[in-house]
């Protein structure tokens, strides 16, 4: 039987809950423990592939296919482990779950009420979860912030398993402490109050989490103890750290695993955080930079520039430029200024490599198209990923292989040269508007060439990786491209499906359809994005 940990946001949304569930999860890990980890989340959408990535950040894929919340990639890189399916709900996998049943007369007559019914849903997939992955400690965290109405009814799952369970479920509280410029002191007053809600929902914390930009002092410790009813050793400082795979280490240092562990009443053994140690060491400490672009478009909202829509991407450049000791510099690039300002893609020059991400549509995919033929011609190193092989094989038709008119035909379905083309098995889908979780999603085998980067990349025949698309390679194509020059340089078993390209004599120039970074962890960069950055260090 798992022991549960429910973490809840207070204050303000933000404030980083996901890496302090994930950083929890890995110190617990380095006990000895089996951790898995659960994130719930309050809107209706069933899952996170039909939101805005600027508004929602990042849409997560799981190797069995599920699209998530990019918390999920959190506890994958932090937990190293795969997660799956059942560990992501959203208040509208609840509810429709809970109607199906209805449906199926599996409440035998009774009358369905959003209380109890909608939590013990709840509280049945939080254990699934956590039986599934043969877990000694679940995580769970819960999306939104407390005090909000939508995420009400996972806090009443929390604290009905708290009263049926005491001893195997805990609460902890992530919260904010402002430093107000003119006032110059750490307030403590809106987590007090961020506990106080949380105790109308019946729950008092056991351990507070304290974000800040300063570390907490012990005058504000005692008072957010006392006023909040929880020990003063359970207040736990959690200053801005320079970099979020520090936070585990942040927390050991407050001996957080043992306070858990004592609280749960187990045995833990003797940590093992050394290579995590170190590899935040060699974080710390690189000075020599390496400059990749990333050409994309969900950057901007208003005023401000958030690159959360790429974060597994960001993730992997920076877990491939440490290990090969290099300081990332990620300069962020709007495709769609390379269209209103040819000029603009000469600034790739000043790169070391450069990607281009996933996306989808029309706009900015012909400053991608150019920026791909820049890096092409100028032998820029270059990784495209899934969108990004697309816009490679529609640069390489056009420019490398005459094929004027080349398109996909998402943006022009009576193109010329259809050279990227909608998938059989998603053809119906998209003509009757059945777009919710109806990609082709989660893990693939791809068979790759013997004279590949990719394999030597690899070290591997054959590999699986994450996919999240309706399009691919139009293989009435094949044979003029690779006349050209263009590489197969993986496929799917049935070699129907193209899974990456490559521009052979380029220092490198690799391209896949599905999604690397999803797979990259801290301590075991991707294959395709290490070998990517140690070309593009070359090239410096
Ligand atoms: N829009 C493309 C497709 O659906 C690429 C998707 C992606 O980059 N994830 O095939």
């Amino acid at each position: 039987m798992s022991k549960f940990i429910f973490v809840v946001g207070g204050v303000m949304s933000g404030v980083g809950k996901g890496t302090a569930t994930a950083s929890m999860g890995k110190i617990l890990q380095d006990k000895g423990f089996k951790v898995t980890a659960i994130k719930v989340d309050p809107y209706i959408n069933v899952d996170a592939g039909t939101m805005n990535p600027v508004e929602h950040g990042e849409v997560f894929v799981t190797d069995d296919g599920d699209e998530t919340d990019q918390d999920i990639g959190t506890y994958e890189r932090f937990l190293d482990t795969n997660i799956c399916k059942e560990n992501y709900m959203t208040t509208g996998r609840v509810y429709k779950s809970v109607i199906e049943r209805e449906r199926n007369l599996e409440y035998g007559g009774k009358c369905v009420e959003v209380v109890p019914h909608v939590p013990e849903e709840i509280i049945n997939r939080i254990k699934l979860a956590a039986e599934k992955a043969d877990a000694d400690i679940t995580m769970i965290e819960v999306g939104g912030t407390v005090g909000e109405y939508q995420n009400i009814l996972f806090l009443e799952a929390a604290r009905m398993m708290h009263l049926s369970n005491p001893k195997d479920v805990l609460f902890v509280l992530v919260s904010y402490l402002p430093i107000p410029d003119k006032i110059g002191e750490m307030k403590t007053k809106p987590t007090q109050y961020a506990a106080r809600t949380l105790n109308s929902a019946g729950i008092n914390p056991d351990i507070i989490v304290a974000r800040s930009s300063k570390a907490l002092d012990e005058p504000r410790k005692e008072k957010i103890a006392v006023f909040c009813s929880v020990e003063k050793e359970d207040i736990i400082s959690a200053p801005d750290a320079d970099t979020v795979y520090e936070v585990p280490m942040i927390f050991k240092d407050q001996d957080l695993a043992n306070r858990i562990i004592q609280k749960f009443e187990l045995k833990g053994k003797d940590g093992n955080g050394d290579k995590w140690e170190k590899i935040v060491n060699t974080i710390k400490t690189v000075k020599e930079p390496v400059k990749v672009g990333v050409a994309g478009k969900y950057f901007s909202t208003g005023d401000f520039v958030l690159t959360d829509a790429y974060i597994s991407v960001l993730e992997a450049i920076k877990h491939a430029a440490w290990f090969h000791d290099r300081k990332p510099e990620i300069v962020w690039m709007n495709s769609e200024e390379f269209e209103q300002d040819k000029e603009k893609i000469k600034e790739i020059n000043n790169l070391d490599g450069l990607i281009i991400p996933g996306g989808f549509g029309s706009r900015g995919i012909e400053g991608k198209i150019d920026a791909i033929q820049y890096v092409r011609e100028n032998k820029v190193p270059y990784l495209g990923l899934c969108y990004g092989m697309q816009c490679a094989v529609i640069e390489f038709a056009r420019n490398a292989a005459g094929l004027d008119g080349s398109q996909t035909t998402e943006i022009d379905p009576e193109c010329e040269h259809p050279v990227i083309h909608i998938m059989d098995e998603q053809r119906e889908k998209v003509t009757k508007s059945d777009y919710g979780g109806t990609m082709r999603l989660g893990a693939y085998p791809c068979v790759l060439h013997p004279d590949s980067v990719s394999r030597k990349a690899y070290g591997e025949k054959e590999v699986s990786e994450r996919h999240r698309h309706r399009y691919e390679f139009n293989n009435s194509y094949r044979d003029i491209l690779t006349e050209k020059g263009l590489m197969l340089a993986g496929r799917s078993p049935d070699r129907t499906l193209v899974e990456i390209v490559e521009v052979p004599g380029h220092p490198f120039f690799v391209a896949s359809q599905f999604h690397p970074e999803f797979k990259s962890r801290p301590l075991s960069p991707h294959p395709l994005f290490r070998d990517f950055i140690k070309a593009a260090i070359e090239r410096k």
